[in-house]
This record gives structure tokens, sequence and C-alpha cells, in this order.
């Protein structure tokens, strides 16, 4: 069979691709990837999604959307593409799960991961002190001592979130000013359990079986400390998920796909929709706004391909 529209990833932009299409009556087929849901299955309090005035968690909002787009006949299929063969039409899908599929119409919305730190002693403590997901992994942290990397939204967001469970969070900044919203900053500088550690990068994690300390750099002073911590949450930006599609589809330096206004890529009938091509705004909103977008393309490519 081949199908109308394959959406591989599962985040707000597949999803809503997902709500789309399934109610234009496309039976779209969605590869949700690890995991359903994408980031935003990882972030605690969504305060800024319109329609929920208290917040909402993000697996909360992830699963009111599958719901949504299975209500009007999307089928949602936990699996992870392993190779794409875009240069036949229709386009041809391989999935770990050992399955194949061939699509009329493909939307990208694989979205981005969080980026490492790439220091020693990261991939040896992940998971015994290093990680990347303060929802799933805070409570491991109760009244310890811990770190968050990074000055952005995430960083923030995250770092206040597990004051609720550490009894401090050292938040290291590799400046002296944060590039996270005035709102987060106020509250962050306002909390009691928050210290700022700034000018300061991370050269290693320490620790036997265990993570116990970082060793900092002060990029001013060039001066090396080291902080005793048990945990560390690294919030230091993404890198889109498109090596799936290296040859195949246009991308810049930095493996963002290249689109135009319409998300159309360079193939026609595949469409990108969500981080994997936005490096700028990465909102849940906007990823949403662009699966809106790719699905009406590619429903248009669809009916001038009949
Ligand atoms: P981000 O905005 O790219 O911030 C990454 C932070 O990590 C920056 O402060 C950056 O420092 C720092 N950094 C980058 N590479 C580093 C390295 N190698 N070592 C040390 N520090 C490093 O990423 P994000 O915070 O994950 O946010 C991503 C997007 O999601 C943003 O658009 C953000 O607005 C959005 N977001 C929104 C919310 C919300 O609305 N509540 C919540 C979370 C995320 P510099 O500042 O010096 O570059």
């Amino acid at each position: 069979m081949t199908e109308n529209l394959v959406i591989i990833g599962s985040g707000p932009a597949g999803l809503t691709a997902a709500i789309y299409a399934a109610r234009g009556n496309l039976m779209p087929l969605v590869l949700t990837g690890q995991e359903i849901g994408g980031q935003i299955a990882l972030t605690n309090e969504v305060e800024n999604f319109p329609g929920f005035p208290d917040g909402i968690t993000g697996p909360e909002l992830v699963q009111l959307m599958q719901k949504q787009a299975e209500k009007f006949g999307a089928r949602i299929e936990i699996d992870v593409v392993e190779s794409v063969n875009l240069k036949m039409h229709p386009f041809q899908l391989k999935t770990q799960n050992g399955l194949e599929y061939e699509t009329r119409s493909l939307i990208v919305a694989t979205g981005a991961s969080p980026r490492r730190l790439n220091v020693p002693g990261e991939r040896e403590l992940t998971g015994r002190g290093v990680s990347y997901c303060a929802t799933c992994d805070g409570f491991f942290f109760r009244n310890k001592e811990i770190a968050v990397i990074g000055g952005g939204d995430s960083a923030l967001q995250e770092g206040l979130f597990l004051t609720r469970f550490a009894s401090k969070v050292n938040i290291i900044h590799r400046r002296d000013a944060l590039r996270a919203q005035p709102i987060l900053q106020d509250r962050a500088r306002q909390d009691p359990k928050i210290n700022f550690v700034w000018n300061s990068v991370v050269k290693e994690v320490r620790g036997n079986g265990k993570m116990e300390s970082l060793m900092l750099e002060n990029v001013q002073t060039r001066a090396v400390s080291e902080l005793p911590a048990q945990g560390v949450f690294v919030y230091v930006g993404h890198i889109p998920n498109t090596g799936l599609f290296k040859g195949q589809l246009e991308m810049n330096d930095e493996g963002y796909l290249q689109v135009d206004a319409q998300l159309h890529t360079n193939i026609p009938g595949v469409f990108a929709a969500g981080e994997s091509h936005d490096h700028i705004f990465r909102q849940a909103v906007v990823s949403a706004g662009y699966g809106c977008m790719a699905e009406m393309e590619a429903e248009k490519w669809l009916a001038n391909l009949k």
C-alpha cells in the first residue's frame, strides 16, 4: 500500500500535521521516533502554549494532541525511521522495527536533540549524575547539590523546577548575561536555592561510578576550580535530527533543513516542520504552526499529483 502522507516525528509539529492531515482524510501515518512527543514531552511545565492559562505538563499536552489526531483517523506508530530514499517516487522508508513504507508525500518533523558538552566524564556519567532531562531525573536529586549548565530559557526554567528537589542549584553560564526571557531571569534571581556561577565553562565531569564534582574554568581568568555536585543538567542548546537526510535534503552547515516560505524542501513532495529547519524561534506553538503549514502544502501537492 502506498501511503498518502508519512510524518516522521511526533512533537508539536508532527502531531499538528497529523491532526490536519487526518481531518483532510489523508489517513496519515506518524512514525514517532524512539518515543512520542519529542522535546516537549521532556518539559515539566508549559506555561506559554495558548489555551492553557494554568499551564500544562509537556506529557499531558502531547497526550491531548495524540488523542486529537487519532480521533480523526491518524495512525501513530512508535518506530524509528532508519533510512529514506527520496530519489525515487513514491518515497521509500525503512524502520527500526523492520518495516518498509512507501509514501507519496513526507513531512519531516524530526526536531532537535540536546547538545552535549563533549567533555571528559560526560558520557561515562550519563545516567549516573549527568542528565539532559530535569522532568525525568530531578526526583533523584532530593536534598542534593546540583548544577545546571546554560543561560537560556531551558536552563532557567528547568533550574527553577529542580529547586523543588535539590538543596542548591548552581547555574553555570559561560557569560555574565543570561539569554533567557526576563520573567525567568527574575524568578531565578529571586530564588534562594539558585546560585549563579558566571563566565564559567565545564572542563570535566568527575566521579567514580557516580558523579561527584565538576571541573570549571573561568573564561576570563583561566582559573580552574572544582565544584562539588551530585548531578548536572545540561541545557546548552540543540542539534537538529536531520542526519537521516544527508545527501538528499539540502541543509545548512549546522544541519538545519533548507526550506522555502511554504516549507518545501529541495525535493517536491517533501516538507519540513519544526526544529528540523527552525533554528530561530524553537517554541512549541511555532512548531505546531509549522506542522499546520507543512500539512496544508502537502495536501495541495497531493491534489495536484492526482
Ligand atoms: P538556547 O536558547 O540556544 O540557549 C543555550 C544556552 O547554552 C545559551 O545560554 C548558551 O550560551 C549556552 N551554551 C551553548 N553552547 C554552550 C557550551 N558549549 N558550553 C556552555 N554553554 C553553552 O537553548 P535553550 O535554552 O534550550 O532554548 C532553545 C529554544 O527553546 C529557545 O528558542 C527558547 O526560547 C525555547 N524555550 C522556551 C521556553 C519557554 O518559553 N518557557 C522554555 C525552554 C526553551 P550563550 O547565551 O552564551 O550563547
